[in-house]
């Protein structure tokens, strides 16, 4: 469906949902800008049951879907998302460890860093890159989160997704993910459930202390506060950090939101600022790259409920 859903569709998705649904939340607690606007409705789903009901109300009513994970990769416009926004409660980030087959099965909620730490202290060697990234497993794979020369298709093996219009969930091959550079095949109405991950088995001291390095790496490269991690995926052959910086974006600022001085590809905003300060700069910036060197970036960042997304993946 495009645009925004009429009263009724809203009513209706509403009425279905019952308690299930908060109306006019704030998704900024749940981003790590810690700004934006309201979802129309906000479900925090506890378990498949749930997902069942909000795919019926889906269907019935045809409004629009957001999946927010740990918000550590979104920016929702100030006007806010106008559909049924969904987020994994915590009955979805428990993590299994089959320690003879060196496998993972962690919950879509579970949360990177527990899972690198978690993994590291089983024995078990291939996620401590990903004790820096603050997302959950769903929006890794969603994102091919990655870092410190591995990513999340280095272990998947399996995914099982519910689909909010068709039902489910169902188990999705690696194949069918079709993981690229920070992309994958999971649409805005797939909500990724669990995951499978094949590790090696490691050494417990040699992962801590890689998690350790990887910890004191990101905390002299990267800012803390809120911001959404890089702006801008890396084009081909160059850093887009390294091309903002160059042109010397570093603290340039539009309203509440500011590249930030520690690393050109990273985004600060204000406390209390405002999600369309951030989309604003996003655009200034991506403007001046292209018009000084001619690399349009691609934004990483998923923008949400602005008129143009321009330059998104
Ligand atoms: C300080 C910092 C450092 C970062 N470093 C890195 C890095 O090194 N490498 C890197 O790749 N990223 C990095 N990021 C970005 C971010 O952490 C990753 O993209 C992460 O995978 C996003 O996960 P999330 O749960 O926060 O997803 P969200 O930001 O909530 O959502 C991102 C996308 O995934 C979708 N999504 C979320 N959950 C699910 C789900 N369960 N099922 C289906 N779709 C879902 C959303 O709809 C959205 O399209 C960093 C961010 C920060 C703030």
């Amino acid at each position: 469906m495009t645009g925004p859903p009429s009263t009724s569709a809203l009513d209706l998705a509403a009425d279905m949902l019952g308690p299930l649904a908060s109306p006019n939340a704030s998704l900024a607690p749940f981003c790590t800008y810690r700004v934006g606007g309201p979802a129309r409705l906000l479900v925090e789903a506890r378990s498949v049951g749930d997902l069942d009901l909000v795919h019926r109300a889906v269907t019935a009513s045809g409004c629009q879907t957001l999946v927010v994970g740990k918000g550590s990769n979104l920016l929702v416009a100030d006007a806010g998302f106008p559909g049924i926004a969904v987020h994994l409660g915590p009955g979805f980030e428990q993590i299994d460890i089959d320690h003879g087959r060196s496998l993972v099965t962690a919950g879509g909620a579970a949360l990177l860093p527990v899972v690198a730490r978690r993994t590291a202290a089983a024995g078990l060697t291939g996620f401590e890159w990903a004790v820096g990234v603050p997302g959950s497993i769903g929006g890794a794979v969603r994102m091919n989160a990655g870092g410190h020369g591995s990513d999340m298709a280095a272990a998947l093996t399996r995914v099982s997704v519910f689909d909010l219009v068709e039902g489910g969930p169902v188990d999705w091959t690696v194949d069918q993910l079709g993981l690229g550079y920070r992309r994958s095949n999971i649409g805005p109405g797939h909500i990724v459930v669990s995951a499978d991950l094949a590790l090696e088995p490691g050494d417990t001291e040699r992962s801590n202390a890689e998690i350790a390095e990887i910890v004191r790496w990101r905390r002299s490269h990267q800012p803390g506060g809120q911001n959404a991690g890089s702006v801008f995926a890396n084009p081909p052959g160059d850093s887009a950090g390294r091309l903002i910086d160059s042109l010397g974006l570093k603290g340039f600022r539009i309203g509440t939101a500011e590249v930030s001085t520690k690393h050109a590809n990273f985004v600060q905003a204000d406390p209390d600022g405002s999600a369309d300060d951030i989309h604003a700069l996003i655009r200034e910036v991506r403007l001046r790259v292209a018009a000084a060197s001619g690399i349009e970036l691609s934004v990483e960042n998923r923008l949400i409920g602005f008129e143009t997304e321009e330059g998104t993946q």
